[in-house]
């Protein structure tokens, strides 16, 4: 269990634990964000220039140079302001949002838990890294009005769906390959269950580029192949285009796949491209060497 669940997990997973979606949780914490008042100001002196940069991104497609540019809000500012957004983001991410990783089944549960319908809209990230709309974000109870109201005006239909529905879009991205996940905003109130992808993922992009942790923190588990059921799916792995995170490598010799667990983010979707049943998810609490590897 991460240190996330051992505070706000009462003994589950914190993402799991139904007073999260509680009033008294999500209403109460809404309103008394822990992190530094001064931080959050000088955060939003820079929304100038993060703006400026959106703003434009309607004129791009994705390639190599635009993500990049946009990375330089993190990698290039040295003015005080950029220094202290640099040193004070883990601290910031831990306490206003930040995600983890879940598998199908988990982010399943997360729908039952979270009460009324869901806010479906198209994913912020695609659209300023790539020009592209791609309704594949669902808003749970906390930030679904408001979103509503701030994401009405683009192309793409959204709207608010059943449970149902948006467990079948779930089940329709997991085929896809996009690695489910949810954010918590702010801590440990689960607001938005996102589906995503590299490259344009911003908070992919932040712990992949930046080992910003809590910008998408691993998920609970990792996966494990069965060599007995692998057949290597005659030396082109379907598991292994769908990982995001490089963690499935192809033997020739013995015409199999197996699992860097080190890499592995236990998204799940590698189980879900396999036509043999030969992926299972395993928690990651039962191997001593990856319990702490978040
Ligand atoms: S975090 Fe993922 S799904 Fe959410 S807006 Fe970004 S890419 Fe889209
Ligand atoms: S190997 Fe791990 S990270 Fe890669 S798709 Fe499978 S569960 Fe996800
Ligand atoms: S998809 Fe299944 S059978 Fe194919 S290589 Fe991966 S684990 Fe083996």
């Amino acid at each position: 269990m991460c240190r996330i669940c051992v505070q706000y997990g009462d003994g589950k997973k914190w993402y799991l634990n139904p007073k999260n979606y509680s009033d008294e949780v999500i209403y109460g914490e809404m309103t008394k964000l822990k992190v530094d008042d001064t931080m959050v100001g000088q955060l939003l002196d820079l929304k100038g220039t993060i703006q400026e940069i959106f703003s434009t991104a309607k004129r791009f497609k994705y390639d190599i140079g635009f993500g990049e540019k946009v990375d330089l809000i993190f990698q290039d500012l040295d003015d005080d302001i950029a220094q202290t957004m640099r040193e004070g983001l883990p601290d910031l991410m831990d306490q206003a949002v930040g995600g983890q990783v879940v598998p199908l089944e988990d982010v399943e549960k997360i729908i039952d838990l979270n009460e009324g319908d869901i806010y479906m809209h198209p994913c912020i990230c695609r659209k300023y890294y790539g020009g592209i709309e791609k309704a594949c974000c669902m808003s749970l109870r906390p930030l679904a009005k408001d979103l509503q109201k701030n994401v009405g005006s683009w192309d793409t239909p959204n709207k608010m769906v059943s449970k149902e529905e948006a467990k079948e879009k779930l089940r329709e991205f997991d085929k896809e390959g996009l690695v489910h996940g949810i954010f918590w905003a702010p801590i440990p109130v689960p607001a938005e269950i996102c589906n995503c992808e590299y490259p344009y993922c911003i908070a992919l992009r932040g712990r992949l580029h930046y080992n910003v942790v809590d910008a998408y923190r691993k998920g609970e588990y990792v996966s494990l192949v069965d060599p007995d059921k692998c057949n290597g799916c005659g030396g082109t792995p379907r598991c292994q285009s769908k990982c995001t995170f490089g963690a499935l490598k192809y033997s020739p010799t013995n015409g199999k796949v197996s699992v860097n667990q080190m890499q592995c983010w236990g998204c799940g979707v590698c189980r879900t491209a396999c036509p043999n049943n030969a992926i299972t998810l395993v928690p990651r609490e039962e191997f001593p060497q990856l319990k702490n590897v978040w």
